[in-house]
């Protein structure tokens, strides 16, 4: 099975995405958590992406399909994916259907979770990262069971830098405009599921779950 979830920052892609990874058994594909593995390790590719990521713009084309074609190709992502945060772009969209066209397989679903906006910028500014793992909580809508420590882990908790206030305003910017435009690519093509990404994380990931069995 490959999936795309689709959404703006903050609308529960990553959280959804490990959820999916429990019950399908494929992989999470985060162009964003590699990016930011990247950035930890001073490697070439952190230092070029980022002072894009601290500005909240989009990382070049160019540098997330090579990430991306070269990912695909490993062992784990054979049996299916589930890309989360890629593609962002129409060029990123048509570079990932000729990667898959090469390895002769296509998208099964896209699923598009939505969320309003003023609800993304609470979720965002709450949100807290562990550097263990990357299990994401939030200090209102799902604290951890001890603060600052991770429950998956017992990692140490932490905000991400692009999710301070002025930056997030400029990642739903950026979605609106470069990313949005993907919903309606993606309708044409008859992939798209759209999913109401309000509420709790559990009925969020019963709807995804709905959708993706033909269950609804
Ligand atoms: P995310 O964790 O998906 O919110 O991504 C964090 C940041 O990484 C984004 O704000 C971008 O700067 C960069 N990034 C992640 N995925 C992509 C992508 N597909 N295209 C361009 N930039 C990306």
């Amino acid at each position: 099975m490959d999936v795309i979830l689709l959404g703006p920052p903050g609308a529960g892609k990553g959280t959804q995405a490990k959820f999916m990874v429990d019950r399908w058994n494929i992989p999470q594909v985060s162009t964003g958590d590699i990016l930011r593995a990247a950035v930890r390790e001073g490697t070439g590719l952190g230092v070029e992406a980022r002072g894009f990521m601290d500005r909240g713009e989009l990382v070049p084309d160019r540098v997330v399909i090579g990430i991306i074609a070269e990912r695909l190709k490993e062992d784990d992502a054979t049996g299916g994916f589930i890309l989360d945060g890629f593609p962002r772009t129409l060029p990123q969209a048509e570079a990932l259907e000729s990667i898959l066209t090469d390895l002769d397989r296509n998208i099964d679903h896209v699923v598009s979770i939505e969320v309003d906006e003023e609800e993304l910028v609470d979720r965002l500014t709450g949100r807290r990262m562990c550097k263990g793992c990357g299990e994401s909580f939030h200090v209102l809508f799902n604290p951890p069971q001890n603060e600052g420590v991770c429950d998956r882990c017992g990692g140490g908790l932490y905000q991400r830098d692009d999710d301070k206030e002025g930056t997030i305003r400029q990642r739903l910017n950026v979605y609106r405009d470069q990313t949005s435009p993907l919903i309606a690519f993606y309708r044409e093509k008859g992939s798209l599921r759209e999913i109401d990404g309000s509420g709790n994380i559990q009925d969020i990931s019963a709807r995804i779950e709905q959708v993706l069995t033909g269950t609804e």
